[in-house]
């Protein structure tokens, strides 16, 4: 016989999304675990993976401190806006103020790379990152955790990044 007022289970995958990590001011790495941590200690989150840390030259403006990048695999029941404004609130705390130029220095970025296997165009949000499949320092993290990853519409994660090695 069942009982009244059980607790629902709910079955079913939790989505996960990938979350790309750079800093070239201050202690990058510092900053970079410290951006982990505070991913890690809230209950939404679940952080699952985590890449290699490498160090990169500059990409646009290259007249500026090279940087440490990685990436985190994440499990969320966020939706990918919600998601995205942890991130920006996670950078804020972590002290980036948002002035000068775009692509210059700062302490740290996070920028949501992949969400499931969603494409999303919104004012403020698109997923897969724009710039990803063209990054090497976004694409070389996310091998690293998935060997097998797919950026929707652009292709598999390792052969993008063996187009880059052919490109210029
Ligand atoms: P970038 O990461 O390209 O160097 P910023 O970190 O300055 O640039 O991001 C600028 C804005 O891009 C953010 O305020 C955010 O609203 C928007 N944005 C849109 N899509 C994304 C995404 N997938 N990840 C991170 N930011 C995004
Ligand atoms: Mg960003």
């Amino acid at each position: 016989m069942q009982g009244i007022g059980e607790p629902t289970v709910k079955v079913g995958r939790v989505p996960r999304a990938f979350v790309g990590l750079g800093a070239n001011l201050g202690d990058r790495e510092a900053t970079l675990r410290r951006a982990l941590t505070l991913l890690a200690e809230r209950d939404d989150v679940e952080v699952v993976g985590v890449s290699a840390v490498r160090e990169t030259d500059p990409v646009g403006v290259v007249d500026q401190p090279r940087f440490l990048n990685a990436a985190a695999a994440l499990e969320t029941a966020l939706p990918a806006r919600e998601l995205l404004d942890v991130l920006l609130t996670v950078e804020r705390s972590l002290g980036r103020v948002r002035e000068g130029e775009r692509y210059g220095p700062r302490l740290i970025d996070l920028d949501l790379l992949l969400y499931e296997r969603d494409v999303i165009d919104e004012p403020g949000l698109t997923v897969p990152h724009p710039r990803l499949h063209e990054r090497r320092f976004a694409l070389e993290p996310l091998l690293d955790l998935d060997s097998e990853l797919t950026v929707p519409g652009r292709g598999r994660v390792d052969e993008l990044l063996a187009g880059l090695d052919s490109g210029a």
